[in-house]
């Protein structure tokens, strides 16, 4: 599937919030909206931010797509399927894209970003509940238990996303053993673990309502 392959520091400017999509350097100074948070472009700096309705609730929305890697067309099924489901549609949505293995597996620390986990993934890590799976929109359910593979467990680049990443914490719904390589997910991910930058999910529930 085609995914944005630009500068990713400019998506974060444009959303003027930090979205963790460059590993270790976004914990660093050299973060871009530490150095120049204004929005990219030749005008950036003198564009002021519009306050219609329709301009927020397309922000609140670019910034969970981009923030979780999905393209357009599949966080609209993601939408969809969360609207259908019983509860509220903004918790439900967050709670399917929080489930990704991807997600897991960055949120596990075995990858220092989401697309750095989602490689992971792709490249056939990962075990869940003993089984091979290497598809990162995979939905992980309570109970499931995620483990490096076998053969995997010396990757360079595992190893030293793990060590990088140590002083991160795990969120409540996950229990991981980092020795191990291995985690399990204990229960459905609650809103307040769900994202680490500021998000108004209602916003994009009334985008897609219209
Ligand atoms: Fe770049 Fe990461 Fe900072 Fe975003 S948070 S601007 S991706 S370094």
């Amino acid at each position: 599937m085609a995914r944005y392959n630009g500068p990713v520091c400019r998506l974060c400017r444009r959303e003027g919030m930090k979205l963790f999509l460059k590993g270790e350097r976004c914990h660093t100074e050299k973060c871009a909206i530490e150095k120049r948070n204004f929005v990219p472009g030749q005008h950036g700096k003198e564009r002021k931010a519009k306050v219609q309705a329709y301009g927020l609730q397309l922000r609140e929305k670019q910034k969970a797509r981009r923030y979780y890697g999905i393209l357009e067309g599949q966080f609209r099924t993601y939408f969809e399927k969360a609207s259908k489901l019983k509860g509220i549609t903004g918790d439900n949505l967050l709670n399917m894209l929080e489930r990704r293995l991807d997600n897991v597996v960055y949120r596990m620390g075995f990858g220092t970003s989401r697309s750095q986990a989602r490689q992971v993934v792709r490249h056939g890590h990962i075990l869940v509940n003993g089984r091979k799976v290497n598809i990162p929109s995979f939905q992980v359910v309570p109970g499931d238990a995620i483990e490096v593979r076998e053969g995997s467990k010396t990757n360079a680049g595992i190893l030293a996303a793990r060590d990088a990443t140590a002083s991160f914490p795990s969120p409540a719904w996950l229990e991981v053993d980092r020795d191990g390589l291995k985690a399990k997910i204990l229960q459905q991910p609650k809103r307040e673990d769900l994202v680490q930058i500021q998000l108004n999910e209602q916003l994009i529930v009334e985008l897609y309502s219209k």
